[in-house]
């Protein structure tokens, strides 16, 4: 049998946020940009639930920070505009990044959660 031809290309056809990233997938789209792709979460959790996400592949967080740690500033820039876009940043939103099975990450290719349009309890449960 052919051995696939790199890592990312096969993470690119397993992986529904790269499906989502390369457009190949629906999702409701909020940011693009050419590096990093935002949509509503498929299970809100609050009124306002964005998923901001690389497009390139990155299963956790230590990955992406070793493969491209510029781009991590850039993730964050992009859900503050995204804040501000859904009318969230003068009453406040939450921003969450899952890692690992305790930190509760479900979907193995990073992604920053938005929360917002809801008061939220600390500590978190
Ligand atoms: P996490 O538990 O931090 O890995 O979060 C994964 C999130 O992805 C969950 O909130 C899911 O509801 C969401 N999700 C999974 N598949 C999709 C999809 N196809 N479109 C939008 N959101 C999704
Ligand atoms: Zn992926």
């Amino acid at each position: 049998m052919a051995e696939p031809a790199n890592v990312e290309s096969n993470a690119a056809a397993d992986c529904v946020f790269c499906r989502i990233g390369a457009r190949q997938l629906e999702a409701m789209v909020v940011y693009e940009d050419p590096e990093i792709i935002a949509f509503r979460d498929i299970n809100p959790q609050a009124p306002a639930h964005v998923l901001i996400s690389p497009k390139r592949h990155y299963a956790t967080l230590y990955e992406f920070q070793q493969q491209d740690p510029a781009l991590l500033g850039r993730l964050l820039a992009a859900a503050l505009q995204i804040g501000q876009q859904e009318r969230l940043a003068a009453r406040g939103f939450r921003l969450v990044l899952n890692h690992g099975v305790e930190g509760g990450q479900t979907v193995q290719h990073v992604h920053l959660h938005l929360l917002g349009g809801r008061p939220f309890n600390w500590p978190p449960g």
